[in-house]
């Protein structure tokens, strides 16, 4: 393209020499629907100021190009316009995508790890907060794996203004007080001279420009809170209570270029009265009489079934003479391991119920047992 026959930057987007970033993508968004070549078709042009819009603010969104652009005019970017549009002309929805930056890495759930939060960081964009939740589970869902699906709320850009909070372009204003530096400068007359201290504009908070009339949506607040339903997170078999699942990038988006904060679901289980776990055995209690205990004979436990994937009865043969307290170890029975091979082992202990009332006969076979046993 001919340099001299190309629209200054600003002109493209109709935005002034001093606008600032969110005023530039309001400006972009708006013609970037306006002449998008999927949604225009009646202007025989579209396509062609849909490239030069798509240009400009290529150049004007970066601060580096923007400065160079400033500077030295179209001498000073160097766009190649090819590179720009390799795949063709993008996708409206992936123009609106692209300002979500690292949304589309959603990293989905079962990280344990402590994310790359930090390397996030050090690119100087805004993290959204991360937003934490309890995530109840059975201790079936526990033991033999699930899909779940949750419903957060969680605060998004506001589409209706864009995220800038405005209610259009045109109500975006240079700061009064500080006329757009976003500095406070307060001067201090002293027997030493005058001290001016510098720091940021109180009444814009040191960004320079203020809005007049806020969006009618989001009242200003430049997000809206938003509902979203997760679906399949997957719980895997044996997770341990307290363990938090994450969902990277599905936490609050404080405005369009911020990086999305986390989900961490803290896992709950529910007790169950059968099982009691310890690592990754599960002891389970029974209850046999005085007669079972010394002449031996069949319980029937509960024991979980990773076939079935259910909780099923099992037949057991006590021997005889078993003693309080004893336990029956089941291999394989307990919880799988997250970390490594196999299964921990489910444990039976038993416990010897007394009978606390007996009948006339029956007392009367006692005594005779007693005489008869050896002491
Ligand atoms: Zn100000
Ligand atoms: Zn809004």
């Amino acid at each position: 393209m001919n340099s001299t026959n190309k629209r200054d930057y600003y002109e493209v987007l109709g935005v002034s020499k001093d606008a600032d970033i969110d005023e530039i993508k309001l400006a972009y968004r708006k013609l970037a629907k306006k002449f998008h070549p999927d949604i225009n078709k009646e202007d025989p042009n579209a396509k062609e100021k849909f490239i030069e819009v798509q240009e400009a603010y290529e150049v004007l969104s970066d601060p580096e190009k923007r400065k160079n652009y400033d500077t030295f005019g179209f001498r000073g970017v160097d766009i190649d316009i090819g590179d720009i549009f390799r795949g063709g002309i993008p996708g409206i929805d992936e123009i609106f995508e692209s300002f979500f930056g690292g949304f589309g890495g959603f990293g989905g759930f079962g990280g344990f790890g402590s994310g790359n939060r930090a390397s996030r960081q050090a690119q100087r964009r805004e993290i959204g907060q991360d937003i934490e939740r309890t995530l109840d589970i059975s201790f079936k869902e526990a033991m033999f794996g699930a899909k779940k699906d949750v419903v957060i709320e969680r605060y998004v850009p506001c589409s209706a203004c864009d995220g800038t909070g405005a209610e259009d372009l045109s109500s975006i204003e240079t700061c009064p007080e500080c006329q757009g530096s976003g500095r406070y400068r307060k001067m201090t007359h002293s027997g030493f001279g005058t001290i001016i201290r510098e720091s940021e504009c109180p009444y814009c908070d040191g960004k320079g420009k203020i809005i007049k009339n806020k969006c009618k949506v989001c009242g200003g607040r430049k997000v809206v809170k938003e509902k979203k339903e997760i679906k399949g997170i997957k719980i895997p078999s044996g997770i341990e209570n307290g363990v938090h699942l994450k969902a990277q990038g599905a936490g609050h988006i404080p405005s369009r270029d911020a990086y999305p904060g986390d989900l961490y679901l803290k896992i709950n289980i529910e007790e169950n009265e059968n099982f009691i776990r310890r690592g990754n055995d599960l002891f389970t209690q029974v209850d046999i009489d005085i007669i079972k205990a010394i002449l031996g004979g069949k319980i029937v436990v509960p024991t979980l079934n990773y076939k079935k994937e259910e909780i099923v009865d099992k037949e057991l043969e006590i021997p005889p003479g078993t003693q309080f307290g004893t336990e029956f170890r089941i291999k394989n029975r307990g919880a799988t391991y997250m970390r490594g091979k196999g299964r921990g082992d489910q444990y039976i202990v038993v416990n010897i119920v007394i009978p606390k009332k007996i009948t006339k006969e029956q007392e009367e076979l006692l005594l005779k047992f007693r005489e008869l046993a050896p002491t």
